[in-house]
Formats: C-alpha cells, sequence, structure tokens
C-alpha cells in the first residue's frame, strides 16, 4: 500500500493516496510526510498560497500530485505557517525553533531544494518523470475544501 501519512491540526494522521496507487510503487510507501500544521489557516492565506502554487508550479515545469489531497494539506500547511510565523516555511519538516528556521528562511517555500534541484519531499511540485505527477498545475479553492473536508 502506498500512503502519505499527515498529521496536522486538522485530525489525528491521515494516509493519503487512492487505492490504485497502493500497488504499484514501494516508493509512495516509502514516502511519508507529517505535515506540522498548527491551526484551521485563514482562507485568505490558503488563497495566497494556492495562487502561488499553481503559479510556481507553471514556472518550474512541475505538476501536482495525481491525488490532489496530497496537494491541498500542503498548501493549508504552508498557509498556516503563512499566518502563524509570517513565512511560509514547508509544512513537512520538524523544527526544533520554526520562528528561527521562518528568518533564516532555507525552507521558505520553495525551499533551496527545490530552487536548486526541483526536489520536493512534500510532493506539492512533482516533475513529469515522477511516477505520482499528474497533469494539473491549477487547483481550485473548491477543491482544496473538499479534499481537506472532515481532516
Ligand atoms: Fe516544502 Fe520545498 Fe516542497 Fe515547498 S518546495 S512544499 S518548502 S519541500
Amino acid at each position: 500500500m502506498r500512503a502519505i501519512q499527515a498529521s496536522t491540526s486538522y485530525s489525528t494522521p491521515i494516509h493519503f493516496g487512492p487505492p490504485s496507487l497502493a500497488a504499484s510503487s514501494p516508493r509512495y510507501l516509502n514516502h511519508r510526510h507529517v505535515i506540522s500544521a498548527k491551526g484551521e489557516p485563514t482562507e485568505k492565506s490558503v488563497e495566497i498560497m494556492r495562487k502561488f502554487s499553481e503559479q510556481y508550479a507553471r514556472r518550474s515545469g512541475t505538476y501536482f500530485c495525481v491525488d490532489k489531497s496530497v496537494t491541498s494539506v500542503v498548501i493549508k500547511g504552508l498557509a498556516d505557517h503563512k499566518d502563524t510565523l509570517g513565512a511560509p516555511l514547508c509544512p513537512c519538516r520538524h523544527y526544533d525553533d520554526k520562528a528561527a528556521e521562518a528568518v533564516q528562511g532555507f525552507w521558505n517555500c520553495p525551499c533551496v531544494p527545490m530552487r536548486e534541484r526541483k526536489e520536493c519531499h512534500c510532493m506539492l511540485f512533482l516533475t513529469s518523470d515522477n511516477d505520482f505527477a499528474g497533469q494539473d498545475q491549477v487547483i481550485s479553492l473548491e477543491e482544496i475544501k473538499e479534499t481537506t473536508a472532515g481532516m
């Protein structure tokens, strides 16, 4: 089974990934995330990070995950950090001091590994050769709400 595990304020650990993804690649199974968002982000920040994500996907030639709930949770995690820290600190990492990390900037989205090597461990921005890349560089606010409802 392939699954992304996210632990957020939205819920206890969540497993993502449609059953159709489950059988074909162990990489998905091994690719678990803990999204460290603390609260429900404001709609304004979700919209800002949604637009940013669409623009950066186009600019970098990358695509959203075939499972849009992955994209949605990461966007909401970035939005939460924008609300609480003033910067879109990557939500898929553990930090001893989030405020200091946000000031330092290395993991503010798009992080340095993404900018330099197109490496996004959150699976927000996927290159076309990634097994889990979809074909979309757009995601609506409604999709974000629907795919994270009840989390
Ligand atoms: Fe996190 Fe970097 Fe991906 Fe942004 S680009 S979501 S900071 S891994």
